[in-house]
């Protein structure tokens, strides 16, 4: 407590500092009061006491100056100056010339101050009073100094007294009830700053309703605002890093669309939907390669649409297009899923057949010629009609390229269309 009290900067030692000072001031002045009182008190007893011996010792003093008796009236005087009131006698005959004039102290001591009680010496004779002269009785301040001593010393402990008491009293009640709840509240608020941890709240265990436990509600409403501040902060992160995460999947999953279109686009003939021609002669030399390690067979039916400059000059190239969509649909249906078809360039197209000997891949010629033969397609309000020319080829055992299977089909090709179209040559 006392260490608390002393740390500089320490508000109770401030407030008391203040307190006592002023305290301090008006004790001062109160016991100053008193002493005066106490001493102007005792200066009117003195005074009275005085005026008491005054009157019993007047008669005698009288007595011994009418009878001229020196021995009494200088017993009278020394037995005055023993009592410790008095300082010094003065007695004056009628005419004001001295007599006695005695002090008890040393011209060395004088008292600061003296007061006296002066009565005039009288004699009555034959019923008349004759005026002898006059008695004065000295006391000094030092005289109530001396009385008023003890009295001074017990108000001036008892104010040190007091004074000591209070103020360890204020000092343990500012440690109590304002220090040490203050020094908690700042340690803990110290402790919610350094932990960042908004959801603590400050416990000064005080049960009375006072400044120190408002400020204790006030701190902890103003905590809790900060809890819910920081927990919606830390949802509107969660909520943006949500949303952010999500917008990368999405951006993801359309760039994995777009590759997959790209790889399409790239694979695969825009308008028909067949393999390009690079992609068509890769993948079939593949298949050639492992079926000819198998030595299984692989067939190869290559197709020119029939005067197809015709169809476009005729009705124009919106429906050379269409007519070009329908020839590799309707191929398309008649295709296994281990058949691939491509296009070679303008309308000319390849089939290749894998584990397919030359009667079952003429034989689909046939089928797909005849198909397309009798189909007609509705452009534009026109009825379209086209044919197709085919050559069918078979992998043989030398075989180890693909062009040597496009070569023959080829040929077979050009048969077909040198026996006038819409046929199968194998
Ligand atoms: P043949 O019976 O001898 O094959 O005669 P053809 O007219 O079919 O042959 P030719 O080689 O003279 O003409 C092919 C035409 O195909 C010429 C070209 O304009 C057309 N063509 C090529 N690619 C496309 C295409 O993608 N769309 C359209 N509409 N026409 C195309
Ligand atoms: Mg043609
Ligand atoms: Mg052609």
């Amino acid at each position: 407590m006392v260490t608390n009290f002393l740390r500089p900067n320490n508000l109770s030692q401030k407030v008391l500092r203040v307190i006592f000072s002023i305290y301090l001031g008006v004790s001062c002045l109160v016991t100053s009061l008193q002493f005066l009182t106490e001493y102007v008190k005792t200066q009117g007893s003195i005074q009275s006491e005085l005026e008491q011996l005054e009157q019993t010792v007047n008669a005698p003093i009288a007595t011994s100056l009418w009878q001229y008796n020196q021995k009494q009236l200088d017993a009278l005087v020394a037995g005055l100056l023993k009592m410790p009131i008095i300082v010094g006698v003065d007695i004056f005959d009628k005419n004001g010339e001295s007599i006695v004039s005695k002090r008890s102290y040393s011209e060395t001591s004088v008292p600061l101050s003296l007061f006296d009680k002066k009565s005039d010496l009288n004699w009555v004779l034959n019923e008349q009073e004759i005026t002898l002269g006059s008695l004065t009785l000295y006391s000094s301040s030092e005289v109530v100094l001396d009385r008023v001593l003890f009295g001074f010393a017990l108000i001036a402990i008892t104010a040190i007294i007091k004074l000591t008491v209070l103020f360890w009293l204020f000092v343990w009640a500012f440690d109590r009830f304002l220090a040490t709840p203050l020094k908690n509240l700042m340690s803990q608020v110290d402790d919610v700053q350094r932990s960042q941890n908004f959801s603590k709240r400050i416990n000064l265990s005080i049960t009375e309703n006072n400044e120190v436990s408002k400020l204790q509600d006030h701190m902890n409403n103003m905590l809790s605002a900060m809890e819910a501040g920081h927990k919606q902060l830390l949802e509107d992160e969660q909520a943006k890093r949500n949303w952010l995460e999500d917008a990368v999947a999405k951006r993801t999953e359309e760039l994995q669309i777009l590759n997959e279109k790209l790889k399409d686009l790239a694979a695969n003939d825009s308008l028909t939907g067949a393999l390009n021609r690079g992609n068509f002669f890769e993948t079939a030399q593949n298949l050639l390669r492992t079926l000819q390690a198998q030595r299984s067979p692989a067939s190869f039916i290559l197709m020119d649409l029939d005067h197809f400059k015709t169809v476009n000059d005729t009705h124009g190239h919106f429906v050379g297009d269409k007519v070009l969509m329908h020839f590799a649909h309707t191929v398309q249906s008649f295709l296994r899923e281990q058949d691939i078809l491509g296009r070679l360039g303008g309308e000319e197209f390849a089939i290749f057949l894998p584990d397919t000997g030359i009667e079952d891949a003429g034989h689909l010629a046939d089928k797909l010629r005849q198909a397309i033969t009798k189909a007609s397609l509705d452009v534009d309000g026109k009825t379209i009609t086209y044919t197709v020319s085919f050559g069918v080829t078979v992998s043989e055992a030398k075989d180890n390229s693909i062009d040597a299977l496009f070569k023959r089909a080829d040929l077979k090709l050009y048969g077909a269309k040198d026996k006038g179209r819409d046929r199968v040559e194998r």
